[in-house]
């Protein structure tokens, strides 16, 4: 019988036989250790204006080069890139490979364009966090920024190993519930501890799509303003409008609904902002 492996990026903890791969599709067992097979694969990549992460507070004005692979450890029906996101590696037959040394000359290469450096984004960049760390050091050490955008449904152990290269994050909340996490296959308490951790080192806003029937509740918003705001209320926090996508087929949320959540959220919260309305 072969040996198994944990993997320890996230509260999975997929234990996993040589040569299997674990739920999020980009991590693998290879030679009895857990790495991720999508390590410089990028399906994606394209130079965004940074408001579009969405970070409102960061730099404004200026442009990053975006890049993401495939795969995601949480499972949202309403996932917005699904198509990267709840794929895996034989989805894809145009696959980009690019090692952190040739992504950070393209970073350099569009300097004059705006760009101030790399964010790890549109799939969930901590399934391939070695991806990100190896690529965020040079990005420092060539006097650019690095951008994470996650679901801060990660160990703290990988969180420090990053957090250092890291000097922005948006993190998604994706409702106030351990019950709505559950559903979506993630872990509130993690992402709650992921956010305290983060946010004295590097520059975080907050992201809740809201999305009927999961957390349009004002209760669940008055409780996640509070704890935002008991860490600090100046963190921004963007509450955006969800529409369809994949397999949830609600309507789009209400947009008095929207602004009566901004103005619940505004009671304990300094910068809140509505997104996709
Ligand atoms: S990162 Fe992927 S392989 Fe690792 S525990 Fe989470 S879902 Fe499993």
């Amino acid at each position: 019988m072969s040996e198994t492996s944990v993997c320890p990026v996230c509260p999975h903890h997929c234990r996993l036989f040589e040569g299997s791969i674990g739920l999020c599709r980009a991590r693998i067992n290879r030679d009895g250790k857990i790495v991720g097979s999508n390590y410089g694969k990028l399906t994606s990549i394209a130079l965004d204006p940074i408001e579009k992460k969405p970070l409102a507070f960061f730099h404004p004005g200026s442009m990053i080069l975006s890049v993401g692979s495939y795969g995601c450890n949480l499972s949202c029906p309403f996932c917005q890139n699904y198509d990267i996101a709840a794929a895996g590696e034989q989805h894809f037959t145009d696959l980009r490979s690019v090692a952190p040394e040739k992504l950070l000359e393209i970073a350099k290469d569009t300097i004059s364009e705006g760009n101030i450096g790399i964010a790890y984004t549109y799939n969930e960049a901590l399934v391939g966090y070695e991806f990100v760390r190896d690529t965020a050091k040079l990005v420092h050490e060539a006097g650019m920024l690095n951008v994470l955008v996650t679901n801060g449904n990660a160990c703290l152990p990988i969180l420090e190993e990053i957090l250092p290269y890291i000097d922005a994050m948006n993190i998604d909340l994706k409702c106030f519930t351990g019950e709505g996490y559950r559903k979506l296959g993630g872990d509130l308490d993690t992402v709650m501890d992921f956010i305290k951790a983060s946010y004295q080192q590097s520059h975080v806003e907050i992201t809740s799509l809201i999305v009927p029937g999961l957390n349009d509740s004002l209760d669940d918003m008055e409780k996640e303003a509070a704890w935002i705001a008991s860490l600090d209320p100046d963190i921004p926090l963007h509450i955006t409008r969800y529409f369809p996508r994949y397999k949830y087929r609600e309507a789009p949320t209400d947009i008095n609904l929207m602004k009566e959540l901004k103005a619940v959220a505004g009671k304990y919260l300094n910068r809140v902002l509505l997104g996709n309305v």
